[in-house]
This record gives C-alpha cells, sequence and structure tokens, in this order.
C-alpha cells in the first residue's frame, strides 16, 4: 500500500513546515478580533471583567477542542487582555519537577503560564502543579537522604491556560483545579470565510469573497487550515492569473492540490477506501485501522476523524469506525452491505 503522510499534508490541523510559528502575525491579540467560538468568548469576556474588577488574575483556565482551532491564540489573548506577560511550553517539554519548579519561580505576578497538551505531562510533574495552582506555592526538596532540605517557596499569583485535544485525557484532579474550562468547536464555513478575509487584509492578498468561502468551505472547520490553504491559493493566483484570488482560481488551486470541494485529500481518502475495501465498510476498531494505515492511533482519533464525523462520513460505534452511506457517496464507492450498527448511526 502507497506510504500516507499525513505529518505533511495542507490540510493537516497541527503545525507543518511553512506555517508561521510563535511570531504569527495572523494571530489576533484582542478578544474582539477572535472570530467565532462565540459561547467561549462570551463567558471568557465575563470571567476576564470580573477578575480585574476584583483586581485577582484570572482563575485557571482549560481550553480544549482539536489541534487548530485557537487555543493558543485564546491564551494569548486572555494575557493581552489581562496586560500581562505569557510563556509558553508545552506537557513534554516539561520533563522534571525542576523544570516546571524553573518556570513557575520565573513568573511575574499575574502571569499567564500556557501549556499545551497538558494532558501530557508526567505524574512527578502533576504532583508540582497542584500546589502551585490552588495555593500559589511549591515545596522542592534539595539534597538526598540524611541531608535532603525541604523548602516551601511562594510563588507570584499566575494564571495557568492548559490545552488538550480532549478534557476526558486529563486526570480528574488536575481537571478539577481549573474554575474554567472551555471547548472550542470546529468553525462553520462563514466564519472560516472571515477569518480567510482578516488574514487576506493582513498579508495584503487581493480575495473575492467567493474566493474567500470557497477556501473556507475546504478548510475542515480550522483556522489553521484555513490560513494555509489562503497562502498557496495566493501562489496560484499569482502564477496563473493577476493575483487575485476569485472563486475560479481558489477552485483550481485547490484541485492542484488534490484538495477536494469538503476538504478531504488523498489521505482521507485512502483512510476511508480502506474501511470499505478492507473491512466491508466496518465497524474496524481504532488499533487495527491504525495498523492497516500505518498512522497512530491517537493521530486518527484527533486530528483525522473529528472533521469526518462532522460531515457525518464516519462514524464511531461501540464496535468500532464505520464509514457511512455518505461517506461512500462521496467516494464513489460501491456501497458496501450496510450492518445494523452502521444504518443506525448513518
Ligand atoms: P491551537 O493552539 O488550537 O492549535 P492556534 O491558536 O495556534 O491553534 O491557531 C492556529 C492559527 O489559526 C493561528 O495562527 C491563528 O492565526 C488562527 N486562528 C485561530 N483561531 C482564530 C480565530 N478565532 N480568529 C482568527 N484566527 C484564528
Amino acid at each position: 500500500m502507497e506510504e500516507f503522510d499525513f505529518e505533511n499534508r495542507i490540510v493537516s490541523p497541527t503545525e507543518i513546515m511553512g506555517d508561521n510559528g510563535d511570531d504569527n502575525p495572523l494571530r489576533p491579540r484582542k478578544l474582539e478580533d477572535y472570530i467565532g467560538q462565540d459561547k467561549a468568548k462570551q463567558n471568557l469576556a465575563v470571567f476576564m471583567e470580573a477578575a480585574k474588577r476584583r483586581n485577582e488574575c484570572l482563575d485557571h483556565v482549560l481550553l480544549y477542542g482539536p489541534p487548530g482551532l485557537g487555543k493558543t491564540t485564546l491564551s494569548g489573548i486572555i494575557a493581552n487582555e489581562m496586560g500581562v506577560q505569557m510563556r509558553i511550553t508545552s506537557g513534554p517539554a516539561i520533563e522534571k519537577p525542576g523544570d516546571l519548579a524553573a518556570m513557575l519561580t520565573n513568573l511575574n505576578e499575574g502571569d499567564v503560564l500556557f501549556i499545551d497538551e497538558i494532558h501530557r505531562i508526567s505524574r512527578a510533574v502533576e504532583e508540582v502543579l497542584y500546589p502551585a495552582m490552588e495555593d500559589f506555592s511549591i515545596d522542592i526538596i534539595t539534597g538526598k537522604g540524611q541531608m535532603a532540605t525541604a523548602y516551601h517557596l511562594p510563588l507570584p499569583h499566575f494564571t495557568l491556560v492548559g490545552a488538550t485535544t480532549r478534557a476526558g485525557q486529563l486526570t480528574a484532579p488536575l481537571r478539577d483545579r481549573f474554575g474554567v474550562s472551555l471547548r472550542l468547536e470546529l468553525y462553520t464555513p462563514k466564519e472560516l470565510a472571515q477569518i480567510v478575509n482578516r488574514s487576506a487584509s493582513i498579508l495584503g492578498i487581493p480575495i473575492e469573497p467567493d474566493g474567500a468561502l470557497e477556501i473556507a468551505s475546504r478548510s475542515r472547520g480550522t483556522p489553521r487550515i484555513a490560513n494555509r490553504m489562503l497562502k498557496r491559493v495566493r501562489d496560484f493566483a499569482q502564477v496563473m492569473s493577476d493575483g487575485i484570488i476569485t472563486l475560479e482560481t481558489a477552485q483550481i488551486a485547490l484541485e492542484r492540490l488534490e484538495i477536494d470541494e469538503l476538504g478531504l485529500d488523498a489521505n482521507d481518502r485512502r483512510m476511508l477506501s480502506a474501511i470499505v475495501n478492507f473491512y466491508k465498510g466496518g465497524p474496524v476498531g481504532l488499533e487495527t485501522l491504525a495498523a492497516a494505515i500505518g498512522e497512530e492511533a491517537i493521530t486518527i482519533e484527533d486530528v483525522i476523524e473529528p472533521y469526518l464525523m462532522q460531515i457525518g462520513f464516519l462514524s464511531r460505534t461501540p464496535r468500532g469506525r464505520c464509514i457511512t452511506r455518505a461517506g461512500c457517496l462521496h467516494l464513489g464507492l460501491e456501497l458496501p452491505d450496510l450492518t445494523e450498527s452502521q444504518l443506525k448511526f448513518d
């Protein structure tokens, strides 16, 4: 079977080479510029205002949802709106309790500490995080055996913003220590079109409204993908025509990039076809499917599936993944004899 490259595909919701990284000029800095996610935004605005009025820092915030939806961006906005600095780290980067202690003791009063992939911190690090979150203090032990000395260190007050793809991956004690928990949803094409227009104006790219909507509809509900596609389509528009992104240039460009009108690329199509061709449409267990297509189960679960489920092409049943009728029709595949559990979810 052909090699899958889920890592660097243009519709990957996680960062790939060529994305802008930390100094991304497309990141909104104010809550009012953050498009969509109205529920999360409205609640957050109230919590921030209340904290400001009390002269306190914001309670710890847990942001969860698929990659590329704006968790890091929202954390930066919180810091900006609260008038403090943001320090960024990630669960896997904090190897030892000492690494976390060093970060915490270096914070200034009120700062935001953003921990991406917070579900991946180790147990030992988590133990240090509890008193830090609850009492703004840490206990450090230096030396060994009889020479060991324990220090109780007070910390500045800070807001921990934790990001994770699924809140269920966190241990209950850690989850309970977040006062605010916000779930980010996939964006609608209309919201994404607004994001594309905003980004185009920042980057000085001329774009027509249906060109923006076309990019938006193929971006799998994910701003990171929309921004990336905008840049690629710009390349085509510049080389093929006068540089203006119209409906037609967007369509031609995305066709050339092999992204279909719903944002599926060759890898999605191959994964769905594998379910039909090897497992008669499913149900197929996640691990089995992962092995069949040479991808990690967690990548399928967090990165590939959410969108396919949202558009109703894939269903998750207790016995595994099934392709739906709509998925088969879209791929032009022969409908397998759908089992009862598939039909129930169709
Ligand atoms: P996450 O941390 O969830 O993976 P990011 O915060 O890094 O996602 O967002 C990815 C990109 O999408 C950012 O570069 C930002 O420019 C853009 N983006 C995300 N959310 C929004 C939004 N609500 N409005 C405008 N742009 C957004």
